[in-house]
């Protein structure tokens, strides 16, 4: 039987150095281009970020505020969601997608916040990633967003334009993460994210990035070729 050939993509090959460089390149080029970049989700408090942050995944940020709109105004506290009826918790959240296994995790991570951490969403690495649900992005999103620790949350955008741009050739989130905060200024890892997201969503995209209309063209390296995208 006939095996189908597909053409090989071509790859970056990253030297770090050179990444360093880019990011000192497209750093201030971002910053003019997206000015307001912040997190698209809404919250008022840590407990809302992490309920946000798990219903967006594989949901737009868009669906998950207009959920969160009704939602944050039923569920409160810890004790709010630890004692809700599970099937109550999937009805209120079903429009964002893999509402079982969101609901289980939301309901689990506040019971663990009630057990363990004195009904407080808590502030560390370590900590954050032993809550159920919360993985390195969702405990980089909370550190960066409402606890003043820089932290690069590696989501689809970040690891598409992070390999785009020749920061990284890995696309595991978690090396990505680790060569990332090596070539970005740490007071910077968190803003870093936001203005690659902004990036992605606005101009490189995944199908068909503008470079046309791309403020840091000049200094990327899968300008104009689509074998690298
Ligand atoms: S030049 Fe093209 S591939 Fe590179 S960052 Fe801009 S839009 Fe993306």
């Amino acid at each position: 039987m006939a095996s189908k050939k597909t053409a090989a993509k071509k790859k970056i090959k990253v030297d770090k150095d050179q990444a360093r460089q880019r990011v000192k390149k497209i750093w201030p080029l971002l910053k003019k281009t997206y000015p307001d970049a912040k997190i698209a989700l809404n919250f008022s408090n840590p407990l809302e970020l992490l309920v946000a942050t798990i219903l967006s995944a594989q949901c737009t940020d868009v669906r998950v505020n207009i959920v969160t709109k009704t939602l944050f105004k039923k569920y409160k506290t810890p004790a709010d969601w630890a004692d809700a009826d599970i099937t109550q918790i999937e009805n209120d959240i079903k429009s964002t997608g893999f509402y079982r296994n969101k609901s289980k995790n939301i309901k689990a991570a506040c019971r663990m916040i009630i057990a363990d951490f004195q009904g407080k969403v808590p502030s560390t690495m370590d900590q954050l990633t032993k809550l159920a649900g919360v993985g390195r992005k969702t405990a980089n999103v909370l550190l960066g967003n409402v606890f003043n620790t820089p932290g690069i949350a590696c989501d689809t955008h970040v690891i598409r334009l992070s390999r785009r741009i020749g920061l990284s050739e890995n696309s595991d989130p978690v090396k990505l993460e680790l060569d990332l905060a090596d070539i970005v200024n740490k007071k910077d890892w968190t803003m870093f994210s936001h203005l690659v997201i902004f990036h992605g969503r606005n101009i490189c995209k995944a199908r068909r990035p503008d470079c046309q209309n791309c403020p840091i063209a000049e200094y990327c390296p899968s300008a104009n070729d689509p074998a690298l995208w």
